[in-house]
């Protein structure tokens, strides 16, 4: 295989996760006994660019559907950041009534419909028809398409955008090159286009690797998006780092050309990117090893707990937890159930481990629930407030990453 960006030949394992049915693929009653598609889960690193990536595989386009469509306004917590990022961008950028912004992967208007309030125009583009829908329902011109050069060149002869939004759409491309050249055709000459995408940095120092998936295709650093920046005309000029999805980070780009000051968070970041070892092999080596002894600690805790007939049930049937549960081989034996607040996945089986999907208000049925197991740990916090009721009766929360913890 060759790297997405610079087409050098991948030679080095990052990790391998085995086979693993697609994420979002629950199950429904009627299949449970039908044989599952799976597909390999390795990610490789380029040690050219060294862009850590999911090594290609034949018929990728057959799984993803959008029947589990993610929309983004179910979240208060994003809403509230999205809010505020479009307060502060358009101060910082002084946007107003003729400006024109435009978001890649806009999903349901989520972020987009701030800027309507402010009267500045904006288009957002999604190719998943249920949320683009929605999206609509809130008065935001949307267009249904992947985004990529062609669907900006279409774009950009009626007019360039003075500031592209792309938030967690960057890692889940296939095509980055193309994607990236797509925001330089349609960015103005003054325009600034800002990404956010969780940063590879805080995978590997918190042993994030259930963040692995197949429809998740990079996993970026700022070392690694400088160079596919520069590759297609563009710079980084300042960078924030973000609590968002275990740690990301946000990057300000803008034209190669432009006479634009590089701001020190630039210049900091990529010296501690360098300094950890970025852009050499070692870095990347100890991650199966790692991954092992998770794996190992946590399946010994679920024997034992089976051992001593303790009760044991999961919360939020995410991808998270389903590269976990099939990487270390977990299946409904060791696991009750996992609640979900997602009406569409209830009643359904999580892919791989067919652990039954339920209303958390079972929660509240069971006599005596001994352990649950948190598989986003990223909103443990969250979960654990909401589920405060189960503490009386002694239960305990247990998260695997990034070591198993229980609270
Ligand atoms: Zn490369």
């Amino acid at each position: 295989m060759k790297c997405r960006h610079c087409n050098s030949k991948l030679e080095n394992e990052f990790i391998d996760l085995g086979n693993a049915p697609p994420s979002n693929n629950y199950v429904s009653q009627d299949k449970l006994k039908l044989q599952e598609k799976s597909y390999p889960l390795r990610v490789m690193v380029c040690s050219n660019c060294w862009l850590v990536q999911t090594e290609d595989f034949s018929d990728a386009d057959e799984l993803f559907t959008d029947e589990y469509a993610y929309f983004s306004s179910t979240s208060i917590s994003f809403l509230e950041h999205a809010k505020n990022y479009v307060s502060e961008i358009t101060k910082f950028l002084k946007l107003n009534q003729n400006s024109f912004v435009v978001e890649l992967a806009s999903n349901d208007g989520y972020l987009l419909k701030n800027f309507v309030e402010l009267g500045i125009p904006c288009l957002g583009i999604e190719p998943t028809k249920s949320t683009a829908n929605v999206s609509r329902q809130k008065g935001i011109e949307t267009i249904e398409e992947f985004f990529g050069i062609d669907c900006a060149k279409k774009l950009s002869q009626a007019k360039k955008a003075d500031l592209i939004i792309g938030n967690n759409v960057y890692a889940h491309v296939p095509d980055i090159n193309d994607f990236t050249a797509g925001i330089k055709e349609l960015l103005s000459p003054d325009g600034t286009v800002t990404l956010e995408f969780p940063h590879l940095i805080e995978l590997i120092q918190n042993n994030q690797f259930d963040t692995i998936y197949h429809e998740h295709y990079s996993y970026l650093s700022l070392f690694s998006v400088s160079q596919i920046f520069n590759k297609a005309g563009l710079k980084i000029y300042k960078v924030d780092k973000l609590q968002t999805h275990g740690g990301s980070l946000r990057i300000y780009g803008c034209h190669k050309e432009k006479d634009m000051m590089i701001d020190k968070s630039y210049k900091d970041l990529i010296n501690k990117e360098i300094k950890l070892g970025i852009n050499d092999i070692n870095l990347y080596k100890n991650f199966n090893k790692i991954a092992e002894k998770i794996k190992d600690e946590f399946y010994k805790f679920l024997i034992d707990c089976k051992e001593k007939d303790l009760f044991v049930c999961a919360y939020g049937a995410a991808a998270k937890g389903n590269t976990l549960l099939n990487y270390c081989g977990i299946k409904d034996n060791l696991i009750n159930f996992v609640c979900d607040a997602a009406e569409a996945k209830q009643n359904k089986f999580l892919p791989g481990s067919k652990i039954p999907i339920v209303h958390p208000d079972v929660l509240k049925n069971e006599k005596k629930i001994d352990f649950v197991i948190i598989f986003p740990w990223n909103i443990a916090d969250e979960v654990i407030a909401k589920l405060d009721f189960l503490k009386a009766n002694g239960t305990k929360f247990v998260m695997a990453i990034p070591k198993l913890t229980i609270i």
